[in-house]
């Protein structure tokens, strides 16, 4: 990158303290995909940052790239739109936390992405005004894992080809990538042909068409818990938001 100056929107994705008043912020851009910078006295330069580095937001950042280092120097940062709606329910805001370190886990440093922006402020925004949380943080997940090339094949068994059959319960699992016959690979996520049609769907819809899905309670439960796995499995570990948004286990962190 040239040494600058920029000014881009951005998502803060997650920051550190560094120090006794800088903050090293993690943030993602269209332009260039997820970027880290210091913003010096990044907790309390009202006059440059305001508040926007500490809460989930869509700011604008100035920055330049000093040379020879990774992390760019944050100047500025203007507030674009706020997500402080999702601090009213501690689910909902552990919903967000996971759309932002998903983003964080799935995102290459200096990558462009600007359809993974794009849809990270959608589920953002929604969320923060409540618009059915599950159902947009499922979607963000299934958008984010197709964009990033995990997407789920859902169109038929990888080891016999047969697509799933009519009007049959079928059979999803992580190591096999999604769908997979029952006699080919026993035991997977157990999904109705309603749940697999919504998740086909939702693959192919762009995000000027997806306010017309509605996904219901149980589908959620049948594939939410299928993505969740994928996400564990393809990245080797464990969301630090899972334990807080999974069903039963809603609290606060201890
Ligand atoms: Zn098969």
């Amino acid at each position: 990158m040239k040494p600058g100056p920029y000014r881009f929107k951005a998502v803060i994705l997650s920051r550190t303290q560094y120090g006794e008043a800088d903050l090293i912020v993690n943030f993602l851009t269209r332009e260039h995909g997820k970027m880290s910078g210091l913003a010096r006295h990044g907790r309390k330069s009202r006059k440059r940052f305001g508040n926007v580095l500490l809460s989930p937001a869509l700011v604008e950042l100035a920055f330049t790239q000093p040379r020879g280092r990774d992390l760019v120097r944050l100047d500025q940062g203007d507030l674009v739109r706020s997500f402080e709606g999702l601090g009213r329910d501690f689910h909902l805001l552990a919903l967000g936390q996971q759309s932002l370190e998903l983003a964080d886990a799935f995102c290459a440093p200096l990558d462009p992405a600007p359809d993974v922006f794009d849809w990270l402020v959608w589920s953002l925004e929604r969320m923060d005004v409540g618009v059915r949380p599950r159902e947009t943080a499922f979607i963000f997940q299934l958008k984010l894992l197709i964009l990033t090339g995990f997407g789920p094949n859902l169109a038929a068994c990888p080891l016999c080809g047969r697509p799933p059959e009519d009007g049959r319960t079928a059979e999803l699992k992580p190591e096999h990538g999604g769908l997979v016959c029952r006699r080919c690979s026993p035991g997977g996520f157990s999904v109705s042909p309603g749940t697999l049609k919504i998740m086909s769907l939702i693959q192919g819809l762009p995000l000027d068409r997806i306010d017309r899905v509605r996904i219901g309670d149980a589908s959620l439960d049948e594939a939410s818990p299928f993505l969740l796995s994928s996400i564990r499995s393809i990245l080797g570990r464990d969301l630090k938001t899972a334990r807080f948004v999974e069903p039963g286990r809603v609290g606060p962190p201890r």
